[in-house]
């Protein structure tokens, strides 16, 4: 088959579906096509490790209703070519898409651990893996969760919620250390283990054997790990695969200007897999996290119908740990200057990451609202310390 699209976004995630919808709002006759590898129409990957296992939402629910911005859908089919001269791409059944503009939003792929997986290995990412662990998730059944970032942590919080009994892998010293500051780390640690979890903090997983009914992990430590199953949250690489095929520049992501373009003058990118200038914090990112997706993918949508402004935003995050929550921006990385404002130790506050003077991340802990004036302080020249800095932002709900 020959397929042809004006607009074509490689992809079906959630940067494509905010990406459809935006190129239909400027031209609405687009014609738009969206490739996906996935079987099911875009969806929202974080309530794949939050609200899906609390029973607040189905997998009905978290449908993107991509179909309402009239594009179609190839699903089930991952492109395999990219020949921008021609305007073409193939896909691994050999059929051929043509378009007059092409958005990359091919997203990222977990890290995988060092052994032979079978399905009892589960390297998180996909509604299909969400499915795949709930089968496994039964009260009392034992799950090894490898990693101990923003998905171990909240898929060890999910399976505890389940009934599960988890044990932590993680090679840091604490959970989300090098990111939260030494006494929220050690406080989390401390949560995990009341609620039940068992940490192998400063581990690594070595080896594996995944049999038909459980899963052996050989430890850094010496130690070996039997579970009835393994969920692993290691990181992502983005997929650039086709962009390094088709020779657009590429950086730990593909590199793209202002309005979001690739080096190609008709292929732009967004979401997970784009490499973007940030003007408040003076650097490039590559930034995985749902707030990028949906807006970079907004903007790029637009830009692709003909806008011209840039993208200048600096993405939030978000994340939830048991009863704990928080949203973010910009750096969380404990090498900076920390700077800690607490009402409630390790409850409600901000943490400011400083570095020379400016702020270059603030978390929000338990503490809503504040996005903005977050963003606000991150583009401020400063200069800034810890006195000026606490009780700036109000702490808390
Ligand atoms: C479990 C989980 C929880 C998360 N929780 C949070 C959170 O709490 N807060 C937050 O801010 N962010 C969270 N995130 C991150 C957020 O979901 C991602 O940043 C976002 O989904 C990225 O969207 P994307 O469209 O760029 O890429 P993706 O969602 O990765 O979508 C890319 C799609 O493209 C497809 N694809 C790739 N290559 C090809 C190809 N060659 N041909 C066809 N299709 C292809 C892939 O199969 C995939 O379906 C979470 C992510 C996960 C996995």
């Amino acid at each position: 088959m020959d397929y042809s699209h004006d607009y074509l976004i490689v992809g079906g995630g959630m940067a494509a579906d905010a990406a459809a919808k935006a190129i239909r709002e400027r031209d609405a006759g687009a014609d738009v096509g969206i490739v996906g590898a996935e079987p099911h129409a875009p969806y929202q990957r974080p309530p794949l490790s939050k609200a899906l296992w609390k029973g607040d939402k189905t997998p009905a629910d978290i449908a993107l209703g991509t179909a309402a911005s009239g594009a179609a859908l190839h699903l089930g089919r991952r492109l395999v070519s990219l020949d921008p001269a021609a305007h073409l791409l193939r896909d691994e059944r050999g059929d051929s898409f043509r378009y007059r503009r092409l958005l990359l939003a091919t997203g990222a792929t977990p890290r995988r651990l060092p052994f032979a997986a079978n399905e009892r290995v589960i390297h998180f990412r996909t509604l299909d893996d969400y499915r795949a662990l709930r089968g496994y998730a039964e009260p009392g059944a034992h799950i090894a969760v490898v990693g101990g970032g923003f998905i171990g942590s909240e898929l060890a919080a999910a399976l505890t919620g389940a009934g599960c009994r988890v044990t932590m892998v993680f090679p840091g010293a604490a959970i989300g250390a090098g990111r939260y500051p030494d006494g929220l780390a050690a406080f989390l640690d401390d949560d995990y283990r009341a609620r039940g979890v068992t940490l192998c903090a400063g581990v690594r997983v070595a080896d594996g054997r995944a049999g038909h009914d459980s899963v052996e992990l050989a430890l850094s430590d010496g130690e070996t790990l039997r579970a009835d199953a393994v969920v692993a949250g290691l990181g992502v690489t983005p997929d650039t695969a086709l962009a390094e095929q088709a020779g657009l520049a590429v950086d730990d992501g593909i590199v793209v200007d202002a309005q979001l373009r690739s080096s190609d003058p008709d292929i732009w990118a967004a979401g997970d897999v784009a490499r973007f200038f940030n003007p408040a914090l003076d650097r490039h990112l590559r930034v995985e996290h749902e707030d990028a997706a949906t807006g970079m993918g907004r903007h790029a949508g637009r830009a692709m119908a003909g806008a011209l402004d840039s993208y200048d935003t600096l993405p939030f995050f978000y994340s939830d740990l048991f009863d704990l929550g928080y949203e973010a921006v910009g750096l969380l990385d404990t090498r900076l200057e920390v700077v800690e404002d607490w009402r409630e130790p390790y409850r409600e506050g901000v943490v400011y990451y400083l570095e020379r003077g400016r702020v270059r991340g603030v978390l929000l802990w338990n503490t809503w609202d504040q996005v903005d004036a977050a963003r606000a302080l991150v583009a401020e020249a400063g200069p800034f310390d810890a006195a000026s800095l606490r009780g700036r932002l109000p702490r808390g709900a």
